[in-house]
């Protein structure tokens, strides 16, 4: 064989056998992915079938380690052998479900028989994992942040009031865990410092004193961090943040750094077009299984502290949707204004679902905030859509012609049917009774509005949602039920 041709094949297979494993699972992400869950909005008893499945003679240990103040069981998974301990735990605020996914997606890849046999097998004789899932499943039920008692458990880590932190408590302190996740959701308003790029994710390693000191528990995980925001720049480039490292008294993260675990909050944010979080799901995949790697193989303690001091703290310049440059009729006058409008989710179906809001947040100079959707309205001038008059059918409402409707300054239909949660119309629908607020770019007031260039309507905003009225509507676009 030609000498050259042999060291090439040789160097090529050294080169692979040093492959991070993590990066050529997240190829095969697909596979791992827990497709029972498909949005933020799953309850207790969708992952506990998930968890009880994998009881008894699996890879994992499964183990009841309590319940929640309204008796829902709280698990933890177990799995490795090795002596370096990791305990990771999910949705201790109920409304944060997006790692409670990607760590379904993980237990896949554990339980799965394939090419990365090998790597596993590695990981878990220098590692053993510790999961619990969903710590707060009765805010979960409800999905907002606070237990059933109406307790933030991340304030109740010293008092340890509620039944869920003690769950959380007492497995610390069986394990004696060398690495601590701390795994939340942030809104997804947040940005990476004052740049266009929203905080996808941020991470922290909590202070453990006012002072903010680093000893060699905080020191590791904020390694850890460096290396992971440094990585992730391949996935989501400008989208890695670090949250605030004011020190929480009372706080889990900081307690359980204090405590001797290097603690790292994984916070998952926003990022375009994925509202539900997928991608955002898919990177906290990445971050977890990549952390475990390098936490077995120590290649994290090679970094510098330096550059976790460097990443951008978290800011809040992020609105989904900003009008720049429209010209508003009031008072008499003429005013440029800048328009921000938020989008809220509204629960029903017992919180399983929601229909989107969209709402004014704020007006005036907003040249400082980015929108994940952003309009120039120069030149164009605000005003309040028409309602027009009549009585629409079921059919009529589902074949709305919106376009032309809005192309005529229109932005409400009137009906007296029976409307229900479910149903999406392409404009907003009044129902017998009811009446619209006025529309005068005040805060809070629901977002709907034509743009007029003189008097000829070339866009509008309805519901939250930008419509450019020389392109056909999206599908994504609907109005609201009054
Ligand atoms: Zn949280």
């Amino acid at each position: 064989m030609n000498r050259i041709i042999f060291l090439f094949i040789l160097m090529t297979a050294f080169e692979n056998s040093f492959a991070q494993n993590t990066t050529l699972v997240l190829e095969q992400y697909n596979r791992y992915r827990e497709t029972s869950l498909s949005d933020r909005r799953f309850k207790h008893d969708d992952i506990e079938k998930l968890i009880k499945k994998r009881e008894g003679g699996g890879v994992f240990k499964v183990k009841e380690e309590g319940k929640s103040a309204e008796n829902r069981a709280i698990y933890s998974l177990e799995i490795g052998n090795g002596p370096i301990k990791l305990l990771l735990w999910s949705q201790m605020h109920g409304d944060e479900a997006t790692a409670t996914m990607a760590l379904m997606d993980l237990f896949n890849f554990f339980d799965s028989h394939d090419e990365f046999d090998a790597f596993k097998k590695d990981l878990l004789s220098k590692v053993t994992l510790y999961f619990i899932p969903m710590l707060n499943p009765d805010g979960a039920a409800r999905f907002q942040r606070r237990t059933a008692m109406d307790i933030d458990m991340n304030r109740d880590a010293v008092r340890l009031q509620s039944p869920e932190s003690n769950i959380l408590k007492n497995k610390r302190d069986q394990t004696n865990a060398d690495f601590g996740f701390n795994l939340h959701d942030q809104r997804r308003l947040y940005s990476v410092g004052n740049t266009p790029h929203p905080a996808t994710i941020s991470f922290l390693s909590p202070a453990y004193n006012y002072a903010k000191e680093t000893n060699e528990v905080r020191a590791n995980s904020m390694k850890l961090i460096a290396l992971l925001t440094r990585e992730l720049q391949e996935y989501i480039p400008g989208n890695v943040a670090k949250y605030s490292d004011e020190f929480e008294p009372r706080a889990f993260g900081d307690n359980i750094q204090k405590w001797g675990t290097s603690l790292i909050l994984i916070e998952s944010g926003g990022y375009p077009g994925d509202r539900d979080k997928q991608y955002i799901r898919k990177m906290n995949f990445y971050s977890i299984l990549r952390s475990f790697e390098v936490i077995a193989s120590g290649e994290y303690k090679k970094e510098n502290i330096a550059n976790y001091d460097k990443i951008e703290f978290n800011d809040q310049q992020f609105v989904d949707v900003m009008i720049k440059n429209a010209t508003v009729e009031q008072f008499g006058s003429s005013f440029k204004l800048d328009i921000a409008i938020n989008q809220s989710e509204i629960s029903y179906d017992e919180f399983r679902k929601y229909r989107l809001q969209g709402q004014i947040e704020d007006v005036g100079d907003l040249s400082v905030f980015y929108g994940y959707e952003t309009f120039d309205a120069s030149g164009l001038t605000a005003v309040p859509g028409k309602v027009k008059p009549g009585n629409y059918s079921l059919e009529e409402l589902k074949k709305l012609n919106a376009i032309e409707l809005i192309k005529e300054g229109y932005l409400y239909v009137m009906t007296d049917q029976k409307l229900t949660d479910d149903q999406r119309f392409k404009l907003n629908v009044v129902g017998s009774g009811k009446s619209i607020p006025a529309m005068n770019f005040k805060l809070g007031n629901q977002a709907d509005f034509i743009l007029l260039n003189g008097n000829k309507p070339v866009a509008a905003v309805m519901n939250g949602f930008i419509i450019d009225l020389t392109k056909p509507l999206s599908a994504e676009v609907y109005g609201h039920i009054y």
